[in-house]
């Protein structure tokens, strides 16, 4: 056979790795064509909540796909999207009152930029300057990329990103140094137009935890400073550590919010930014001028819309949150016998993500360790992704228990293995 004509996203087809073709996939199972089953240990990349192809929402798309399959959405409107933009504003954070649909978390980060610049330039207080915690990742096309960590993911592209101020990460001990740097860059002359943030835990940065007190006290700082807040729940949403959304933890409400991943349980590709009423009524008036000027051809996808729908239903009537709780602790315990390895540290945990690191001088996102685990985990039937010597462990909240104890199985495996 001729080599396929696929160019796969953050792959290196030049090292020849195996990239398997999954024909089907249920619960926390990934079907391949040639007879191996695979267990979705990283949920897909974190998008798969529920488990892949939950029932409920499968029956949503296939109604919806044969009753209305798209229609623009500048001047229209339909009933999933309206059930949808209802649903988020009954369980988000208070004051988030307009939602702004769009396809995939990078546009739902440029959505959120774009508002907060917007906001200034209608008030007629132009402001340009974002700030951004350092290790943050906020997705790959060039404004999510400017305001995320630079590295050799993004180099060739460095020069074109925009200027940011980064904000030291708030590491252990640290966290009075992150919240000075911030109060710091809130008093400059040139003011900030916004701050943004993934609340809780930094995901593509390395599963870098922080506390919900240090996010308080972030939030605070910049409502005292009149500097915008954008809260990236791109990852943290849906439950993912153990509350619906991060923000929870730390009773705050962003001015802006960024919601994909989980939005449709997994099942189909949409996003929402939603936002505070100041940032609507700053963008609304008789003025064509003033409106919001973004858009994309699938704009609130009617079948996307449906399966959001019906992932809201689910969480409203099934108890979502005990299973992640049950999860939780069942990794909890897995992840307690892992921090006993010598070859590990830095065992962390939040909600139904787990990451540990591998002690190892060969670090970095260059290393080859990571690839090589890639292919330790594929060849035991289990769909890992290490970012460098930080492996991870985010599920589908329906795995079953055999299939997570395989999981951790492997990863002392490779713990023992592959330290040397
Ligand atoms: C994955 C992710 C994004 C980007 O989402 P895409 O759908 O891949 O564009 C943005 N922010 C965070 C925090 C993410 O984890």
């Amino acid at each position: 056979m001729t080599p396929s004509p696929v160019w796969h996203p953050f792959t290196q087809h030049g090292l020849g790795e195996a990239i398997p073709t999954v024909t089907s996939a249920e619960g926390a199972l990934l079907q391949c064509a040639d007879g191996t089953v695979l267990i979705d240990g990283i949920s897909s990349w974190w998008v798969t909540t529920h488990g892949h192809c939950h029932q409920r929402i499968i029956a949503a798309i296939t109604e919806q796909a044969q009753k209305l399959d798209q229609v623009m959405f500048a001047g229209y409107t339909h009933e999933p999207a309206e059930t949808v933009a209802r649903g988020l504003i009954e369980i988000a954070p208070p004051g988030l009152a307009h939602v702004f649909f769009s396809d995939s978390g990078s546009t739902s980060v440029e959505v959120a930029l774009k508002m907060a610049l917007g906001y200034w330039h209608n008030r007629k207080e132009p402001r340009h300057r974002i700030l951004v915690l350092e290790h943050s990742y906020h997705g790959d096309t060039i404004g999510a990329m400017s305001v995320g960590e630079r590295g050799v993911y993004n180099r060739p592209y460095n020069p074109l990103l925009f200027d940011v101020e980064t904000i030291p990460f708030p590491r252990d001990g640290h966290e009075q140094a992150t919240l000075d740097a911030l109060e710091r860059a809130c008093r400059v002359s040139e003011m900030p137009a916004a701050f943004i943030v993934e609340p809780l835990i930094l995901g593509a940065g390395g599963m870098l935890i922080y506390s919900a007190d240090i996010l308080r006290q972030m939030r605070e700082i910049c409502a005292a400073h009149n500097v915008l807040f954008i809260a990236d729940e791109v990852m943290t949403g849906w439950g993912r550590t153990g509350t619906l959304f991060a923000c929870e933890q730390a009773a705050i409400s962003p001015d802006i919010m960024c919601l994909s991943k989980g939005l449709t349980g997994g099942a189909m590709p949409l996003a929402v930014t939603l936002a505070n009423e100041a940032i609507f009524q700053a963008h609304y008036s008789k003025d064509r001028a003033d409106l919001f000027y973004h858009s994309s051809s699938y704009t609130a996808n009617p079948i996307a819309c449906a399966a959001a729908a019906a992932n809201l239903d689910i969480w409203r009537d099934e108890d979502v949150l005990g299973g992640i709780a049950r999860l939780s602790n069942n990794m909890a315990e897995h992840m307690a016998r892992l921090a006993g390895f010598p070859c590990f540290e830095n065992s962390r945990q939040i909600g139904a993500i787990a990451a540990i690191d591998m002690k190892t001088h060969d670090a970095g996102y260059l290393s080859n360790l990571s690839p090589r685990l890639r292919t330790f985990f594929l060849e035991r039937g289990i769909l890992l992704r290490p970012l460098g010597n930080t492996i991870y462990v985010m599920p589908p909240y329906s795995i079953g228990d055999d299939a997570l104890a395989k999981i951790f199985g492997a990863i002392a495996e490779a713990g023992e293995l592959l330290t040397a």
